[in-house]
C-alpha cells in the first residue's frame, strides 16, 4: 500500500513560483489520486509491497491487466514524489558540486542546458515531464508523455519538471514558458546532486 509523501515544506514556501493553491491541490488531490488508483490496481499481487521506482523498473512484468493502470498511476506516483523534493524555497541560481560540472561539460554551460531542458519542456506536446536524466554515467535532457518515468527506460531522473496544466494553470495560465523560467528559481540543485551521486554508483 503506497501512501502520500508528506511536503518538505509548506504548501506557500515556493511562492511567488510556484503558488499555494497550485501546490495544495497538485500534492493533495493530483498526487493523492494516482496513489488511490494505483493501490487499488496492484491490491492482493506481489507488487503490493514494492518500492514503486522497482516496479516501474519492471513495468514489462506487471500484469497486463493491470500494467497500464500501474504505468499511468505508479509512474504519477513516483515522479510526484521525485518532483517535490527537487524543488525547495530559497533555492534555484546555478548547481556547483559534482552535477554542475558534469551539467557545464555536458552542455557546454549552464545557460545552454537551461534552453535545452526548457525547450523539452515547452516541446512536449500536450501533457508530460521534461527530465535531466543520467544513464551509463552520461547526462542527458528527455521529455516523457503522460505519467511514463525514464525509469522505465532504464535511466535515472536528476531532475524533472511536471509539465501537465494542473502543475502551472492556475498561475500561469497558458502560459508554459513563464512556468518552465519560474521553475528555475525553486530548483534544489542539493537534490539533484544527491540524484547524481545516486546515478553514479550504479
Ligand atoms: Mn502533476
Amino acid at each position: 500500500m503506497y501512501m502520500l509523501p508528506k511536503l518538505p515544506y509548506d504548501y506557500n514556501a515556493l511562492e511567488p513560483y510556484i503558488d499555494e493553491q497550485t501546490m495544495t491541490v497538485h500534492h493533495t488531490k493530483h498526487h493523492q489520486a494516482y496513489i488511490d488508483k494505483l493501490n487499488g490496481a496492484i491490491k492482493g499481487t506481489k507488487f503490493e509491497n514494492m518500492d514503486i521506482d522497482e516496479v516501474l523498473k519492471k513495468i514489462n512484468d506487471v500484469p497486463e491487466n493491470i500494467r497500464t493502470v500501474v504505468r499511468n498511476h505508479g509512474g504519477g506516483h513516483s515522479n510526484h514524489s521525485f518532483f517535490w523534493k527537487v524543488m525547495a524555497p530559497n533555492a534555484g541560481a546555478e548547481p556547483h558540486g559534482n552535477v554542475g560540472d558534469a551539467i557545464k561539460h555536458t552542455f557546454g554551460s549552464f545557460e545552454k542546458f537551461k534552453e535545452e531542458f526548457t525547450n523539452a519542456g515547452l516541446n512536449r506536446f500536450g501533457s508530460g515531464w521534461a527530465w535531466l536524466v543520467s544513464e551509463h554515467e552520461k547526462l542527458s535532457i528527455m521529455s516523457t508523455p503522460n505519467q511514463d518515468s525514464p525509469i522505465m527506460e532504464g535511466k535515472t531522473p536528476i531532475l524533472g519538471v511536471d509539465v501537465w496544466e494542473h502543475a502551472y494553470y492556475l498561475r500561469y495560465m497558458n502560459k508554459r514558458a513563464d512556468y518552465l523560467a519560474a521553475f528555475f528559481n525553486v530548483i534544489n540543485w542539493k537534490e539533484a546532486e544527491e540524484n547524481y551521486k545516486h546515478a553514479m554508483k550504479k
